[in-house]
């Protein structure tokens, strides 16, 4: 393993893949193999299972974690490891790539570790699930999406070229299903332009 471990930066791939087998995922992924490649750019890992001898090659993207902060390298691969652990521990009964199974060992190793893996396989996805209040213009339709439940304001960068373009206002179109109506969340249009 030593000739073919590559190292981004100061990090070693294999090296945290062999602890976190022992650490999280009781040995069992002996006949599991890391590599980088540099032509997968649509997801930051892939774990590939051979179904004939039972083994996993687990992929990580190159050109999109190169530049991430090391933890989400690090969410990335341990994510892909609990696909190789269902796999080869044949305790996959959902059937759901993300499903009970996944997200029962997800959470177990995200309080243990304090990673923070989630079910999915992109950055722009997570993004996305994560950016739930949205705003949009009255007049151009523009959309703001935001993961905290802040309203564009002059505060933000782009704010004077859309004033500068556009004199339509924003007002929230949605926000998270949970998300409870503080004195704050959903007030009338003119409200946000008055602080
Ligand atoms: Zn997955
Ligand atoms: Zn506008």
């Amino acid at each position: 393993m030593a000739e073919d471990s590559q190292v981004i930066g100061y990090f070693d791939i294999h090296e945290i893949f062999v602890a976190f087998n022992q650490l999280y995922f009781e040995g069992k992924l002996e006949r599991v193999t890391v590599e980088w490649s540099k032509r997968m750019t649509l997801c930051a890992g892939l774990c590939e299972c051979c179904v004939v001898n039972k083994s996993c090659r687990i992929k990580l993207s190159e050109p999109l974690l190169l530049w991430r902060p090391i933890t989400d390298v690090v969410d990335t691969l341990l994510h892909e490891c609990i696909h190789a652990y269902l796999f080869i521990t044949d305790s996959i009964t959902d059937r759901d790539a993300h499903g009970r199974d996944f997200v029962y060992h997800m959470n177990r190793i995200n309080r243990e570790a304090g990673s923070h893996i989630t079910i999915y396989h992109s950055f722009t996805e997570q993004v996305e699930y994560y950016r739930q209040h949205h705003w949009k213009c009255t007049k151009c339709d523009w959309v703001v999406k935001r993961a905290m439940n802040r309203a564009p304001s002059f505060k933000d960068p782009w704010w004077n070229i859309h004033q500068r373009r556009c004199d339509g206002q924003f007002y929230k179109v949605k926000q998270p299903p949970s998300y409870k109506k503080r004195s704050l969340g959903m007030l009338p249009l003119e409200t946000y332009f008055s602080k």
